[in-house]
């Protein structure tokens, strides 16, 4: 079972929180103990866990990334977006969270981001609990 969640980014770069678009699927596979494979099926765009509590904490990373991976820069990718590219590097195309309990198994302070890196787009992101065996 595959389920797929819609991301509509309105900025070029963005940390959109889909926790409880991931939580929502856990609960309606029924699944109470397994594993749930969050995954992001493209170039620009990444996902990571952090702390979803403080919003200053997703600016922050989103400052340093841009400080670490400069828009312009030395690059020779035509279609002028490498730095998104990288970053999307940086930040992984997945994420795997224990299911207990039938909820996902994340820290008091975390949250499941989105990341966009060349908005806005409307984006995909896939979602596969596995239950166990
Ligand atoms: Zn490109």
């Amino acid at each position: 079972m595959i389920k797929s969640i819609n991301v509509k980014t309105r900025s070029r770069a963005e940390f959109v929180n889909i926790t409880s678009d991931v939580q929502k699927i856990v609960k309606e596979s029924g699944i109470k103990s397994g594993i749930c494979y969050v995954y992001v099926p493209h170039t620009t765009a990444g996902v990571t866990i952090n702390e979803g509590a403080d919003p200053s904490v997703v600016r922050d990373m989103q400052v340093f990334f841009n400080k670490l991976v400069p828009h312009s820069g030395d690059y020779m990718h035509m279609e002028g977006n490498s730095d998104a590219h990288i970053k999307t590097a940086l930040a992984g195309p997945s994420q795997v969270i224990i299911v207990n309990d039938g909820k996902l198994l994340l820290g008091t302070w975390q949250a499941i981001f989105f990341c966009e890196f060349d908005g806005a787009r409307d984006r995909r992101v896939h979602v596969k609990i596995m239950k166990d065996a």
